[in-house]
């Protein structure tokens, strides 16, 4: 099975809306196991929301009291008692701040590094993922994922909890002092809460889809922006920037979009709940009036009555913010969970074995490959033997899967049937780790990380020392050119190399090849796209590269290929024929007529 299948039935394929926004079991806890390292802090911050929820309680139950005494005012008793609860009052706002302050630092804290373990596994699982994968993906959705989404969820790891305590115990402290002072009054309040609850339901609905979208639509610019900017020369070079303007206005025109109806039902929640509040207010306002007017209620009752009200708007309006943080997060953490539930494909069976010595005799029986299942065979059915320290050439037309063929070995691609034998073992037995540390590759496409020339060699080794780094530079052929660079090996080479030529890049990737010394060398169109000095002397290292190690290379001009021991030519019958370079150009096949055919021009 290719691992094209595993990765179709994710939903991040599914681009027309079909993503199930409700947390299955599996994600709930995975959710919550993001709070086991921080337990204790956790548990503070939530003891802090408590003393936060109940000194709000009691603030208004000593407005209370002062009302009270005030109305029944007995001379000098009355000032100190009122004295005294200004003195507790006092008091509780002093707590009740230390307690908020410790909620609003810490438990942001908690969050924040909640969101670091987070966005650390989730890059760690990106370095898992197979090239399968990243055919598929968008390297700008893969980002916001990563830095977006995650922030989002930050948020609602604290306020989450705190903001379901709060709200909760203010909401039942508050209404069980409004029943106490009067049942009919409170009555009147409750009435309001079914009206709130369908309204805030349907539009929370609307609220999750739009946000949903609004955070596939960002990821979709990171992705426009990180394609335009990587390719801001061939942009240059074609004059397109008005094109990539006009693509970029698109995606930034379809955000747009989404924020507009993201905000809109925000808005219709969030103020639709205030209003029903306030209506909340009035009504309590005025039968209130008429009740105490019947003479059922006294002024301080109503007094401290509003005030409870006031304490029950609270969690109504911190249950709107939750339910807005709610959303945000989820759909964060939904987009995360994605990738993170995204199998490696190809990962270590479960008795891999660490070969001590590699010799580098590879095999390929019977091998069929398909990159995905509703497109061809690359191959079917191919067979080649190719000894330790043979040095064998592939060469074919381009497209006919020499490349494939390649990145079968260090399993880069998983077969879909047959095997591929190192030394007599199936690669899918070796780990992946010693199965790629022994095998080296240059390709045509050189890739190197922003930074010195010698970060970039030592990527073949990180342990190397900067003596090692200089001999495989020597090797190379890149030693000469490195000391004429402004800061020798410590010059920085800027994005991807742009600062080095092709062929400067190319020894550069050579002497990483040096660096790693692996058993097994592949070398894919190394020299194709290099002048000819250039090509002469990588052709120089190539060769001294090749002694002892088992190396394919694949080369368009067939000159470079003349030494090679046996020549493997790949038509799209598989494996037409093989011989030295004089063998075949004796029996007048494919090769000869490749050969012929490009001594004429
Ligand atoms: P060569 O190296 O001989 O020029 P390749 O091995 O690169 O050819 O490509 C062989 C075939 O596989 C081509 O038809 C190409 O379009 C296809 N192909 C190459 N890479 C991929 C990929 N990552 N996903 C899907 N198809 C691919
Ligand atoms: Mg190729």
């Amino acid at each position: 099975m290719s691992g094209f299948d595993i990765l179709a039935a994710r939903p991040i394929w599914n681009r027309n809306g079909r993503v199930n926004f409700n947390l299955g079991n599996g994600r709930t806890r995975k959710f919550l196991s993001y709070y086991k390292p921080y337990q204790r802090l956790f548990w503070a911050d939530m003891a802090c929301a408590l003393v936060v929820s109940v000194t709000t309680l009691l603030i208004p139950l000593c407005a209370n009291f002062i009302t009270k005494n005030v109305l029944a005012s007995d001379g000098a008793d009355t000032v100190n008692r009122i004295w005294g609860m200004g003195a507790v009052m006092l008091g509780l706002v002093l707590i009740h701040t230390l307690a908020n302050m410790f909620v609003a630092y810490q438990g942001h804290m908690m969050g924040a590094k909640m969101e670091h373990d987070m966005r650390h596994e989730l890059f760690e699982h990106y370095q898992k993922l197979s090239f399968a994968f990243y055919d598929e993906q968008k390297v700008g959705q893969l980002m916001t994922r990563l830095t977006n989404d995650s922030f989002d969820l930050a948020e609602l790891f604290h306020h989450g909890p705190e903001d379901i305590v709060i709200s909760s115990l203010n909401f039942i402290g508050a209404f069980a002092i409004l029943v106490s002072i009067n049942a009919r009054l409170a009555l009147i309040v409750f009435l309001f809460l079914p009206i709130m609850a369908v309204y805030a339901f349907y539009f929370n609905k609307q609220m999750k889809a739009a946000l949903r979208r609004s955070h596939d639509r960002i990821g979709d610019i990171n992705s426009q922006v990180e394609d335009s900017l990587a390719g801001i020369r061939v942009v240059k070079s074609f004059t397109n920037e008005r094109v990539e303007a006009r693509k970029f206005a698109g995606e930034n025109g379809r955000f747009l979009q989404s924020r507009q109806d993201t905000y809109l039902s925000e808005t219709y929640f969030y103020e639709g709940l205030v209003a029903f509040t306030q209506l909340m207010t009035i009504a309590v306002i005025v039968f209130g009036g008429l009740t105490i007017v019947q003479g059922t209620l006294d002024l301080p009752e109503l007094i401290t009555f509003l005030l409870c009200v006031a304490i029950l708007i609270e969690p109504i309006r911190r249950y709107g913010n939750f339910t807005r943080l709610y959303q945000e997060g989820i759909a964060g953490f939904e987009r995360f969970m994605e990738v993170l539930e995204v199998q490696p494909d190809i990962q270590d069976a479960e008795n891999a074995i660490e070969p001590k010595i590699i010799q580098g005799n590879i095999s390929f029986q019977n091998v069929s490959f398909q990159y995905r299942q509703d497109s061809g065979h690359v191959f079917n059915n191919l067979s080649l033997d190719i000894k330790a320290g043979e040095f064998v050439a592939l060469v074919g037309s381009s497209g006919i899967g020499k490349t494939t063929l390649c990145s079968l070995i260090p399993r880069f691609y998983e077969v879909n049937a047959g095997e591929i034998r190192l030394d007599g073992t199936n690669i899918k037995e070796i780990r992946l780790e010693a199965l790629r540390r022994n095998i080296g590759l240059v390709q045509q496409d050189v890739y190197l990380f922003a930074g010195t020339v010698a970060d970039n060699i030592r990527y073949g080794n990180v342990n190397a020392s900067d003596a090692e780094i200089v001999t495989a530079a020597k090797k190379a052929n890149a030693h000469a050119f490195v000391m004429a660079l402004p800061n020798g090996y410590d010059t920085d080479i800027g994005q991807r190399g742009v600062k080095l030529s092709g062929g400067q890049k190319q020894r550069l990737s050579i002497a990483r090849v040096f660096l790693k010394d692996p058993p097994v060398l592949i070398f894919d169109e190394a020299t194709s796209a290099l002048d000819n000095e250039s090509e002469k002397a990588i052709q120089a290292s190539l060769e001294q590269l090749a002694n002892n190690r088992t190396t394919i290379v694949i080369a368009h001009r067939l000159t470079t290929v003349r030494n090679a021991q046996r020549i493997v030519v790949l038509t799209e019958e598989g494996i037409d024929e093989q011989g030295t370079h004089e063998e075949l150009v004796a029996a007048g096949g494919t090769y000869a007529n490749l050969y012929n055919m490009q001594l004429s021009l």
